[in-house]
């Protein structure tokens, strides 16, 4: 019979976590060289859709370099744990970061960290550049919820399941600029002012069966910022472990956490029935040669 996960197995393994980045990245923490480099892996990646993110000049720019629209920038990171994505890839680039994530300890965690303003996190306080000028106030929410309870589109309003009998989403915590002007988080929002530039998924979506994923997927490109036209100009990207396709349906179900992994030809095939379009595909380089090949896939 087909293995699915359950929310509830996942949320307990993961409550019994270290709530830290040596938890979240099951022993690869900031002894190893895996955090510093998925980092800068993801940062390249997202400034290779949106080099108009950049907030150095890079040395080798050439004049076509787009400059920063004047505007505030959103992004999502969902299954965000203590927040590692949100501090080391997103708070530098984007103005402000939501955040979703289930486990009690982790959402504590991510808030405690924010308050101190270690790492990216100080980008949620006040500050000066080196030529002594206040530089911009960022801000952030925690919302406490499961991905498949989650819409992007309308984050306070619960998706009903048939599996859960009781879906929550709670607003964990607002975080840093007070006058940032989120969409009002109890009905849709307007892609066009207000939409996702990016909806950033790592290491969490073996967490949700092929059609929670798929419907997820759906959810989230409806809430991907659009021109006015009506086009799609948000992205998506999936960062996460890869099986061999040879592996039953390519899929391996952990029984451990009660999660997937999914193989490249089972996520393509998953993002296919979402409807998404496939921009572009990155294998990780330098992580230790035991782990999972991890892929990042950017759609839209
Ligand atoms: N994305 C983070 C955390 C990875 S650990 C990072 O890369 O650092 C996996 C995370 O998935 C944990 O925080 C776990 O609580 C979360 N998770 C488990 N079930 C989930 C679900 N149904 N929806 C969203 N996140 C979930």
């Amino acid at each position: 019979m087909e293995q699915k996960p359950d929310f509830e197995t996942g949320v307990n393994y993961w409550a019994n976590t270290e709530a830290s980045v040596n938890g979240v990245l099951g022993g690869y923490g900031e002894g190893t060289p895996v955090p510093r480099l998925d980092a800068t892996s993801s940062r390249l990646l997202i400034l290779s859709l949106m080099p108009y993110l950049s907030t150095i000049i890079p040395p080798h720019s050439s004049s076509t370099t787009p400059p920063r629209p004047k505007r505030a920038f959103r992004a999502l990171d969902c299954g965000a744990g203590i927040g590692r994505v949100t501090s080391t890839v997103l708070l530098p680039l984007f103005d402000s970061v939501d955040l979703v994530e289930p486990v009690p300890s982790f959402v504590k965690q991510a808030k405690k960290d924010a308050v101190a303003g270690k790492q990216g996190w100080k980008n949620l306080h006040p500050r000066k550049d080196e030529d002594g000028e206040e530089l911009q106030v960022k801000s952030a929410r925690i919302w406490r919820a499961g991905l498949q309870h989650f819409n992007p589109l309308s984050p306070a309003v619960p998706v009903p399941t048939s599996s859960t009998s009781n879906p929550s989403v709670e607003l964990f915590a607002s975080l840093g600029n007070s006058d940032f002007k989120f969409p009002n988080p109890e009905s849709e929002l307007d892609p066009t002012e207000e939409g996702y530039d990016l909806i950033m998924i790592q290491w969490c979506i073996g967490h949700l069966s092929d059609e929670e994923l798929a419907d997820f997927l759906r959810r989230s490109q409806k809430a991907l910022r659009r021109n006015k036209d009506g086009k799609v100009e948000g992205h998506i990207i999936v960062k996460e472990n890869t099986c061999k396709d040879e592996e039953q349906d390519g899929r391996l179900f952990d029984d451990e956490d009660s999660s997937i992994t999914r193989s490249d030809a089972a996520f393509k095939a998953v993002f296919k029935h979402a409807g998404l379009r496939l921009l572009k595909r990155e294998v990780q380089q330098g992580f230790p040669k035991e782990l999972f090949p991890v892929v990042a896939y950017a759609l839209q």
